[in-house]
């Protein structure tokens, strides 16, 4: 699993800034399901090749009512949901009450907490830093975020925390992994569910993991499956029962660790932003995915005609991703969801030789030439297999930097055409060699 980082501190001392500075630059996952803030950011970066998820807790000012409110609110679910917390304070504000109130609150929550002196620039650090040592809350690090000083060190740090571990039992048959996401009432404990409790379907049984997600190892005519329960559904006697507590950060590690996500969404609804946004993030994970619009047993003809003509226009950007419209509550369309999700797989996965990969780039500049730039043809010469799960080509060649993007689009969809790749993004990489 991939550590979660909390940024927690008062507004104004650089919470943003170090956020966007350890996230990719792809915008945030915004946090505005219902009963969340909307002030809540959630990103993911890399840091020396893992990858690591922050989330952005918004200001706690110390001026609320009460800071127990407001830390008994999101801002600590945000923090029991995190592996360690990065608490931001300012060099050249210097200690306030607020920062004493919001440290006296990390003290007993027992996370690992690094203190964050932001704003070092401009400031004579053995000055600046004394009061936040005496708060005695972990390690201290100076940085100026605006110029990512002092971040490295930083998550040199925080990431020696978390050594890599392989978490696999090896006891266990494990296959696809799937993960069934959507926002909160789309249906998703009654499709896991049916899909669990499908006619022939054996279910292993599994003592839970230390994080809360289960992982559900599962066979099904004969092949393999594991099912990442974000909701902890299995464990609910029935679906009523309780409603979970929807969690962004368990449904982000999920899309991080599944091969295939089913996103669902409530088709009486339609989509809405929430569903595109984690569609998005699906597709930057790299993760294979098929829609699930569910409820599709309640609407009359005209609704899904309009539901069908809102898809065709917002779901351009994912044209690669198959569409199902289902009833989990009645079990429609269900099958065939499986034979989206080993067909996403298999074009996951697939291998491809050097040679076939540079024939087809070869064939396609010769029938498209890269333009010129600065007088000079682009050249692209060979490409090469980078990984899979997104499938990953390496394209070699010199000034690649000036590619155009629209030629860069041809070429992946020359690529996903000539591979018969469905269902998952691909990743093309240019390396320049001159
Ligand atoms: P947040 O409210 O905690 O998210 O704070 P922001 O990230 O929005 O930063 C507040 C202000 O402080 C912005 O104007 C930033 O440009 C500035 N700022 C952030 N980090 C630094 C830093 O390291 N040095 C200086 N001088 N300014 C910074
Ligand atoms: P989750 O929060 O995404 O896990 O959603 P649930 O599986 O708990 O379902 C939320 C509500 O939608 C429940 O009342 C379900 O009975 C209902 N529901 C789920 N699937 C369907 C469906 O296919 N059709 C209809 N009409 N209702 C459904």
């Amino acid at each position: 699993m991939i550590p979660v980082l909390a940024l927690v501190g008062r507004p104004n001392v650089g919470k943003s800034t170090l956020f966007n500075c350890l996230t990719r630059s792809r915008d945030a996952l915004v946090a505005d399901y219902a009963g969340l803030t909307r002030d809540r950011k959630y990103g993911e970066g890399d840091f020396e090749d893992r990858k690591f998820m922050v989330i952005d807790t918004g200001g706690i000012s110390g001026e609320e009512e009460g800071i127990d409110s407001v830390m008994a609110g999101q801002s600590l679910q945000a923090i029991e949901e995190a592996d360690a917390v990065l608490f931001i304070v300012d060099c050249r504000a210097g200690l306030t009450p607020a920062d004493a109130m919001i440290a006296r609150h990390l003290r007993v929550r027992n996370k690992p907490t690094f203190v964050v002196a932001n704003k070092v620039d401009g400031t004579n650090p053995d000055i600046a830093l004394a009061p936040f040592h005496e708060m005695g809350l972990g390690e201290l690090f100076a940085t100026t975020a605006t110029h990512r000083k002092g971040v490295k060190a930083l998550m040199d740090h925080v990431m020696g925390k978390f050594p890599e571990e392989e978490v696999e039992n090896p006891d266990l048959p494990t296959g696809i992994k799937i993960a069934v996401v959507g926002r909160p009432n789309v249906g998703k404990s009654t499709l896991v569910n049916r899909l669990l409790g499908e006619d022939r379907v054996v279910v292993f049984d599994q003592p839970g993991t230390t994080r809360d997600s289960v992982y559900i190892n599962y066979e099904r005519h004969g092949s393999n499956y594991t099912l990442i329960d974000t909701a902890g559904i299995r464990r609910r006697k029935n679906v009523k029962e309780t409603v979970e507590k929807f969690s962004i950060v368990k449904t982000l590690q999920a899309i991080e660790d599944a091969n295939v996500v089913v996103l669902m969404a409530d088709a009486s609804e339609g989509l809405v932003d929430q569903d595109l946004h984690l569609m998005g993030h699906t597709i930057d994970a790299g993760r294979a995915l098929v829609i699930a619009l569910n409820k599709w047993d309640g609407l009359e003809e005209t609704q899904k005609e309009y539901v069908k003509k809102e898809l065709e226009r917002r779901l351009r950007f994912i044209d690669f991703a198959d569409t199902h419209f289902i009833s989990a509550k009645h079990g429609t369309g269900v099958g065939h969801l499986y034979e989206s999700i080993e067909r996403a797989f298999k074009s996951a996965t697939d291998k491809f030789s050097t040679n076939f990969l540079t024939r087809l780039l070869q064939d396609a500049v010769r029938e498209h030439q890269p333009p010129l730039v600065r007088g000079h043809r682009i050249k692209l010469r060979y490409a090469h297999p980078g990984g899979h799960n997104p499938p990953i080509i390496v394209i070699h060649g010199n000034q690649t930097t000036d590619l155009p993007a629209a030629y860069v689009r041809y070429l992946e969809k020359m690529f996903r055409r000539a591979l018969d790749l469905h269902g998952t993004p691909i990743r093309l990489e240019f390396k320049t060699s001159d």
